[in-house]
């Protein structure tokens, strides 16, 4: 298994905690993935991120997964002023409505590896440069 997952990096680690998932899920939860954050992040190497992926991506279910670039953008633009990316998810929960919560992550990572790169933002072809603050500072609107 670790030779088909080796592309995601950590191939031995991720192995080995699938492997643990599946034993929990077998004999804990019946079978079936659980839907609360809760019980999610029992398992074996998953965090809140994760957690969060696997509610929005494959349940439907409205969730704030923040990855680095989520981190990253929203206290760039001033979104949050969070310190951890489980601090921005509560941040981003707080100011955006539920049904937007999954469209958070699909939007800010494309555009993370996109225009606002993490070493090196294009805030002068950045279409949300105007409400960013981060951009506007860079670009001598403020
Ligand atoms: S203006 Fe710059 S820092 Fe702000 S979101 Fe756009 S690329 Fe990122």
């Amino acid at each position: 298994m670790a030779e088909l997952i080796r592309p995601a990096g950590f191939p031995k680690q991720k192995a080995d905690a699938i492997v643990r998932c599946c034993i929990k899920l077998r004999d804990e939860f019946g079978g079936r993935v659980p839907e609360s954050t809760e019980e999610l992040v029992s398992l074996p190497m998953v965090g809140r991120k994760t957690a969060a992926c696997v509610r929005s991506y494959a349940m439907n279910i409205p969730s704030v997964c923040v990855d680095t670039h989520v981190h990253r953008i929203a206290n760039l633009m001033g979104l949050v002023h969070t310190r951890t990316p489980e601090e921005t998810e509560f941040a981003l929960m707080d100011i955006t409505p539920r049904e937007r919560w999954s469209d958070i992550n699909r939007y800010l990572v494309r555009h993370g590896q996109v225009v606002c790169l993490p070493n090196h933002p294009h805030c002068e072809r950045c279409p949300v440069s105007q409400w960013c603050d981060h951009g506007s500072e860079v670009l001598g609107r403020k």
